[in-house]
């Protein structure tokens, strides 16, 4: 609750730029699109991180098409990272990420990495490393995903990832095969 009693919303804070919060984590979001618009998607997913209870919106990288990783044949994706600082728990912002996916239209019917409207996956979590049965932080993908490790550096090239290193030597060392930054 906000000092007047009112829930507070966040909003989307220029780069650089944040409200103080008691006791946020900064938390990394991973974002995926490639059916019906993905770059619609991806922006309405950016403002709904932004409209998320208890967190604050930090930063977001720009857009990225990246060619699809498992079944080639499907469309590319288009591709962002966002920061958010939240008092959200991992497995309560794990739940709100699910809603916005299913608001999306994410149907899960078994095909791994199949074509998908949006994929909102956490990165990092503060310097949490969790292995719960429907959360693995880091994810598990991060260290090796160009896709992630380009947009991420993008808004936090210092960031080191919990047993694996600097997020910078890992983007400077990954195949980059097909990613195209699309929006500056
Ligand atoms: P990948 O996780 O390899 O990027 P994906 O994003 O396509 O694949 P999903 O179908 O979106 O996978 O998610 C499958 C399950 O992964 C989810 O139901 C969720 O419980 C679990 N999961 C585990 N760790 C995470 C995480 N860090 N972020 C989001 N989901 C996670
Ligand atoms: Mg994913
Ligand atoms: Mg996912």
């Amino acid at each position: 609750m906000g000092p007047s009693g009112g829930v507070r919303r966040a909003q989307i804070i220029p780069t650089g730029k944040t409200k103080p919060m008691s006791a946020g984590y900064d938390v990394y979001i991973g974002i995926g699109s490639n059916l019906d618009n993905p770059v619609i998607h991806v922006r309405q997913a950016l403002q709904q991180l932004a409209d998320l209870p208890r967190t604050i919106f930090l930063h977001k990288s720009s857009l990225y098409s990246s060619k699809p990783m498992g079944p080639a044949d499907q469309p590319d994706y288009i591709n962002a990272v966002a920061s958010i600082q939240t008092e959200l728990t991992p497995l309560e912002l794990l739940d709100e990420l699910q809603h916005i996916e299913a608001v999306h239209g994410r149907l899960r019917n078994g095909t791994r990495w199949g074509p998908r409207p949006l994929d909102l996956d956490i990165l990092l979590y503060g310097e949490k490393v969790l292995t719960l049965d429907r959360l693995l932080i880091p994810h598990p993908g991060l260290h090796e995903r160009a896709f992630v490790l380009y947009p991420l550096c993008e808004i936090n090239p210092a960031l080191i990832i919990p047993l694996k290193g600097s997020v910078l030597e890992l983007r400077n060392t990954c195949v980059a095969d097909g990613l195209e930054k699309i929006t500056p």
